[in-house]
């Protein structure tokens, strides 16, 4: 399949970005190493937030903070260890926190739940950067699905925002977003390319063979995926894993090429019985041994 695409697509390799993953000076401190924030849902889902937090902090961002609405602060509390926990009900308590912790890059959507607050948080998020420190953004799940019958407020959002943008759709969140480009018989690397181009953001087409498309048409196909990671709250794990590389300042598109690569191999060092939580604790030992 891939030498048919060539050259319009290359396989995801370490060549791509292996000398572009963020490794610490010797006189850093924790913020400088990038600090995270990720969404949490309500009280009864959590969990992804801390999944992705965990991608985050074991990829190497020095600091994450969990942004969780008020009702879902003790159970927050009751999990978190390494994390830091922060109250977001309102976008204007999001403000706040923008201005005042200034994070690098936020993961919005696992598990947040689908409808216009989220919609109303994205959009606090993506403010011109004359309004709000710029940060990188990954969009997963149902901060993707939010914006269903309104993508055009999302992708002209993306366009005024300075920050990187990251779109992690699985293929059922891809469709609901560009219902149009998966209708026609496109190719998923057509589409993923589409997608980017016509949302400014880099698309992450996720599934057996993931694609990375970025809105100036470069295109990246992932190969070394295994069906382990077929497991739920994988997709958070990943989210995470690429905000904690945007976060330590890797470039996005790069950021985007190295996460799905090292979330695969994580997946491939530990093989039969993998769950979501194995994923953070598998990279290590895969960084260590190769990068
Ligand atoms: P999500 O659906 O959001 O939980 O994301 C699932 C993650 O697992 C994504 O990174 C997918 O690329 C990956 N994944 C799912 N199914 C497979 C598969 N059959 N082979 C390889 N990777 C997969
Ligand atoms: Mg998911």
């Amino acid at each position: 399949v891939l030498e048919t695409i060539r050259p319009h697509c290359r396989e995801n390799h370490p060549a791509i970005w292996a000398t572009l993953l963020p490794r610490p000076e010797a006189d850093t401190h924790k913020y400088r190493r990038g600090h995270v924030a990720v969404f949490s849902g309500g009280p009864s889902a959590t969990g992804a937030a801390r999944l992705a937090a965990r991608g985050a902090l074991r990829i190497g961002a020095g600091a994450v903070t969990v942004l969780s609405p008020a009702a879902a602060m003790a159970v927050n509390a009751m999990h978190l260890t390494a994390i830091m926990l922060r109250r977001v009900e309102e976008a204007e308590e999001l403000a706040a926190f923008q201005h005042e912790r200034v994070p690098q890059a936020y993961v919005f959507g696992p598990a947040f739940g689908v409808g216009e607050k989220a919609c109303a948080f994205v959009e606090t998020l993506l403010r011109p950067r004359e309004e709000v420190p710029a940060a990188s953004l990954v969009l997963d799940a149902d901060g993707i699905t939010s914006f269903a019958d309104s993508r055009d407020r999302l992708f002209e959002a993306v366009k005024a925002s300075g920050g990187d943008v990251v779109l992690t759709p699985h293929l059922g969140e891809f469709k609901r977003l560009f219902p149009d480009l998966a209708a026609d018989g496109r190719s998923k690397l057509e589409m993923a390319r589409e997608a980017a181009r016509m949302s400014g953001a880099i698309v992450l087409l996720k599934g057996p063979d993931t694609v990375i498309a970025a809105p100036d048409g470069e295109t990246v196909i992932n190969a070394n995926g295994t069906p382990y990671l077929a497991t739920a709250g994988s997709g958070d794990v990943l989210a995470g894993m690429i905000a904690g590389l945007l976060g330590q300042g890797m470039p996005a598109f790069a950021a985007a090429c190295a996460a799905v690569y090292l979330h695969a191999e994580a997946g491939r060092a530990f093989g039969p019985g993998l769950i979501a939580e194995d994923l953070p604790e598998a990279l290590p030992a895969v960084l260590r041994a190769r990068f």
